[in-house]
């Protein structure tokens, strides 16, 4: 930002006095973003008495966190405790930064590991959202079962659980197509005194707010942005929602916020292609596997479902076929992406190896070679060629298939926050007003890649940073 210039007009309304201007709503806090962590900001400010005013871009809310699994990650809960899992804070913290090799913020990662019990019980006890711990399976890089989730492990319940308890809060107004389309700022620290938005039918509208979340998620839906800090997935399959622009990121740089790991982003290995429905990596982490156009597994599928995606993207056509089992099919059948690749086809059953192969115009020998050789290590009786140690069994018939590709999830990269969600400058002072979390915030994932991506860290970052930002806004109103 040229400090001189003052930040450009199009992202930010900079005015000398905010008394001068003619604002159509006043109010304590406005949230921008209806996903999980803005409606999750919301509530929290809500609860402490704040006024809230959330905008969301699009007709309907939820983002990402409708399209999630609604997976979250959280050490020490109660849950965990009546299941008699032993984790701790600092043992998720220490999951994280090995996955993202030891690149993120270490004290936010493990402030935030601290804050998921607390996020977990508050959103059960308080918010009345159902979440139990999910047991069936280890998610890569985490070592103790610490996922919860809702029984059909879906992101839409989530956001329709906590849409309802904000329609219990009097004090939360909710706007849906209304994108805020720039913030208001004053003074030469600009300080951020409300924003402007375009409400569909009303035009523009001038909210003045004492604090200001943005919860916008980040830029996967950016070509331009993609192509400057994450060019090898500027032409992939985007399997996220297409309201997450970036604005918001950008917002905040014109005021002098400081970005972090802009090139870190999570994808996923496994989308039923052409089909277009997510195929859980429960498939994989239960003792599935995936061979290429060859017939060919190709990396040990075990490291990741982020990583994976570039893995599948390097093969012939950008695909693979991953191959499972009854005893699989039958855990991940209460799923709701996977009833989703039923429904679409996307799901074949076979009786044995050689009518797969014939299926997906696979060289039958080639696959009869590696699937033998698969079983040998998911038995134990060889070590895996391709060094993966966690099978969950050998595979039975029937078998099950499917083809899938690599695809853009979202972007980990964003706005610097301190331990309260405050948006931090290059100079290390907070944007004064400014909160983020979610996708606008920076992730936990690394500075760039997709490899440092620990599963779940999107609602992680989303649902406790969005907890905080509403809960420290609401407290700063109160002087506390
Ligand atoms: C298929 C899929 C499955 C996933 N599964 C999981 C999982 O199980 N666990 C996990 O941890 N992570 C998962 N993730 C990642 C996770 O969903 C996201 O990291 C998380 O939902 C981000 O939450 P958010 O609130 O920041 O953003 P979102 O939920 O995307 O919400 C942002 C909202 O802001 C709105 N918005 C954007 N710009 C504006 C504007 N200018 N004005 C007003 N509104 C605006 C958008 O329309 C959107 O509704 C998954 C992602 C995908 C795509």
């Amino acid at each position: 930002m040229n400090q001189a210039q003052g930040p450009k007009e199009d992202l930010i309304l900079h005015v000398d006095d905010p008394d001068t201007l003619s604002w159509d709503v006043e109010v304590d806090v406005f949230v921008i973003g209806g996903g999980g962590s803005g409606l999750v900001a919301a509530l929290a400010a809500a609860e402490r008495g704040a006024e809230v005013f959330l905008v969301e871009k699009e007709k309907a809310a939820g983002g990402n966190t409708s399209l999630s699994q609604a997976m979250v990650p959280a050490a020490g809960t109660r849950f965990q405790k009546e299941a008699g899992i032993d984790d701790s804070p600092e043992l998720m913290a220490e999951d994280i930064l090995k996955k993202n090799g030891y690149e993120s913020n270490p004290e936010l990662t493990l402030h935030v590991a601290r804050e998921s019990a607390r996020l977990v019980h508050w959103l059960v006890d308080n918010v009345e959202i159902n979440f139990e711990l999910v047991t069936d399976f280890l998610y890569p890089g985490h070592s103790r079962h610490r996922i919860h989730s809702n029984r059909s492990r879906k992101g839409v319940h989530l956001v329709n659980e906590l849409l309802q308890a904000a329609g219990r809060h009097k004090n939360i107004l909710v706007g849906y197509n209304a994108p805020a389309k720039r913030l208001v700022a004053t003074g030469s620290d600009n300080a951020v005194v409300g924003a402007e938005v375009e409400i569909q039918g009303i035009g523009k509208n001038l909210a003045r707010a004492k604090k200001v979340i943005l919860a916008l998620n980040g830029f996967a839906a950016n070509g331009e942005m993609l192509r400057k800090y994450i060019p090898e997935m500027s032409e992939a399959y985007y399997f996220g929602h297409e309201g997450n622009t970036g604005e918001g990121i950008l917002w905040g740089e014109a005021l002098g916020a400081q970005l972090e790991c802009m090139g870190a982003y999570q994808a996923h290995g496994s989308v039923a292609y052409p089909h277009g429905t997510l195929l859980t990596w429960v498939v994989v982490t239960l003792g599935g596997y995936q061979v290429n156009r060859g017939g060919k597994r190709f990396v040990n599928e075990y490291r990741g479902y982020s990583e994976h995606a570039l893995d599948v993207l390097n093969q012939e056509g950008g695909v693979a076929v991953e191959i499972f089992d009854q005893r699989i099919h039958d855990v991940v059948l209460n799923y709701e992406d996977f009833q989703q690749c039923i429904e679409s086809g996307a799901i074949r059953k076979f009786s044995d190896i050689e009518g797969l192969a014939e299926a997906f115009h696979l060289p039958p020998d080639e696959l009869v070679r590696t699937h033998d050789e698969f079983q040998r290590a998911a038995r134990g009786e060889s070590p895996d060629p391709l060094g993966r140690t966690e099978f969950g069994g050998p595979l039975e018939p029937p078998f099950y298939a499917a083809q899938v590709t690599g695809a853009l999830f979202h972007t980990q990269g964003g706005l610097k926050v301190n331990h309260q969600a405050q948006v931090i400058r290059g100079d290390g002072r907070p944007v004064p007003n400014l909160y983020a979390g979610g996708g606008t915030a920076v992730g936990f994932s690394g500075t760039s890649g997709p490899a440092g991506y620990s599963s779940a860290n999107g609602l992680l970052g989303a649902l406790v940073l969005g907890k905080i930002a509403g809960e420290s806004a609401a407290n700063e109103l109160k002087g506390a």
